[in-house]
């Protein structure tokens, strides 16, 4: 008796970010959690992941380090951070995919390879990432991470 059944589907994966700029008219994430893509810190998922290793029912897997999007942790270009999201109906992704918008999953891929390695993680994946079809530019442009100002951050 008691529990709540329905955690079993998600109690070991991890939130890594909040908000989506696709705007997909069947989804209302942007509604309610915006459209600037917001991130945690690496060191708190990962100190996620590494609190879960511990828990009695885990088996050493991490169904999903994700969120919406499709896991981009930065918002969706650098113009944004100055101007804030276009509005007048230009979109990021629709009809075709905005040339400011920076594709680069670097980042995340660095996450899900440190929480790979913690001790007792047999694997770790992304729940969203098989899914994502959005084209990416034909010039993938520098990563954010090494030019960019500091993406807000979930505490
Ligand atoms: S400039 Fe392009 S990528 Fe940036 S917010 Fe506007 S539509 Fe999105």
């Amino acid at each position: 008796m008691g529990g709540v059944p329905a955690i079993r589907e998600v109690q070991f994966s991890i939130i890594q970010n909040r908000g989506c700029f696709g705007g997909c008219n069947f989804c209302a994430i942007q509604l309610h959690q915006g459209r600037r893509v917001t991130s945690r810190s690496a060191d708190s998922i990962v100190a996620e992941a590494e609190r879960m290793t511990h828990e009695p029912d885990f088996k050493g897997y991490i169904h999903d380090v994700g969120g919406p999007t499709a896991n981009f942790r930065f918002p969706s270009c650098r113009e944004q951070m100055l101007r804030g999201m276009c509005s007048g109906g230009k979109h990021c992704l629709a009809p075709t995919t905005c040339s400011h918008m920076i594709v680069d999953h670097s980042d995340y891929l660095k996450i899900l390879r440190r929480v790979r390695e913690l001790p007792g993680v047999k694997k770790c994946s992304s729940a969203a990432a098989s899914g994502s079809t959005t084209p990416a530019p034909a010039t993938v442009p520098v990563s954010w991470t090494e030019t960019a100002p500091s993406s807000p951050s979930i505490p």
